[in-house]
């Protein structure tokens, strides 16, 4: 198949194989730039979620993580979901196994499971509500008050959500190894260059660093705030991938990267020519057994319907 290509360039080769397979490539805010570019849609995992729910495509060509991939399967088993590269994973979904939980659950036989999006599907298949960080507080709200939560496995987040609602989380103790590598002396520093800027800081940061912080956002609330702030200077505490997409609502105002270390290897997996071998080849196929599917699949439709803040 691709003989026929060779004279082409990359984007071409692309848009014709992504009308030959009907396919539809979805990207992550912290992929690279030219990837976000060729996207035909582009957004945080809540936005993603919606849209691999509702595409009419064949196949869907994940650029991504593999958590986003497997959501995207579970979400719409009877499509095609490609993950360009097989090792794109997340340590942060690989801190909590199944069993893992199965004992935590154990140890707390009343309390309601709340997982971040950012986990396995046995993870979620053995929760009771997944949720995004655009929408995990309204989730947390909505649960009853009377019942305990376990929530996992990103512990800032949970005390992000445990801060804004009240409640008392059982958490555990995962994290991002990308969000925490920004330091409380990266917001300093870029505080004393920028005296006059609005920090925005992700949820998965570290206490500290969100103390810091004007606002703390997803990356789709990072896009809406910016898009329609007046305000010249935004120092940015999340992947520095976002900034792209920041730049592109808002081309007036300069968005500075609290750390340039704020890097995901995993996100950066994705390339132009592994998009062309996912198409042409089509790989790496993403399936989720399907007695793990059906049970995620709740939690999931429960993190679907809950509307994130603005
Ligand atoms: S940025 Fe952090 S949470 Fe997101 S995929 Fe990379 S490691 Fe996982």
């Amino acid at each position: 198949m691709s003989g026929g290509f060779l004279n082409q360039r990359p984007l071409e080769k692309i848009e014709k194989l992504k009308q030959q397979r009907k396919a539809v490539i979805l990207a992550h805010n912290y992929q690279p730039g030219e990837i976000q570019d060729l996207a035909d849609f582009c957004g945080d995992s809540l936005a993603l979620s919606r849209k691999a729910a509702q595409t009419e495509a064949e196949v869907i060509v994940f650029c991504g993580v593999l958590f986003m991939a497997e959501t995207a399967a579970i979400l719409s088993p009877e499509k095609t979901v490609l993950l360009p590269d097989k090792y794109a994973g997340c340590p942060m979904a690989d801190m909590i196994t199944a069993e893992q939980l199965v004992s935590l659950k154990q140890k707390h036989p009343d309390a309601l499971v709340v997982c971040y999006v950012n986990s396995t599907a046995e993870v979620k298949a053995e929760s009771d509500y997944c949720c995004t960080s655009s929408n995990a507080v309204e989730l947390v709200e909505s649960l009853p008050k009377d019942r305990q939560i376990i929530f996992v496995p990103d512990q800032h987040l949970g005390r992000f959500v445990a801060e804004r609602t009240g409640r008392e989380l059982i958490l555990w103790p995962g994290y991002c190894i990308t969000h925490v590598i920004i330091s409380e002396e990266d917001i300093k520093g870029a505080k004393v260059k920028y005296p006059d800027a609005v920090v925005m800081a992700h949820p998965e940061c570290s206490e500290p660093v969100k103390g810091l912080a004007n606002q703390l956002l997803s990356t789709g609330q990072m896009l809406n705030f910016a898009g329609e702030s007046f305000a010249k200077h935004f120092i940015v505490a999340t992947e520095t991938g976002i900034i792209h997409a920041l730049k592109k609502r808002n081309n007036e105002a300069e968005f500075i990267p609290a750390s340039e270390k704020a890097v995901c290897p995993n996100m950066k997996k994705i390339t132009l020519d592994k998009i062309i071998i996912a198409l042409e080849e089509m790989k790496y196929k993403i399936e989720v057994p399907e007695e793990i599917s059906v049970k995620a699949r709740k939690a999931l439709d429960r993190m679907v319907e809950v509307l994130p803040a603005r």
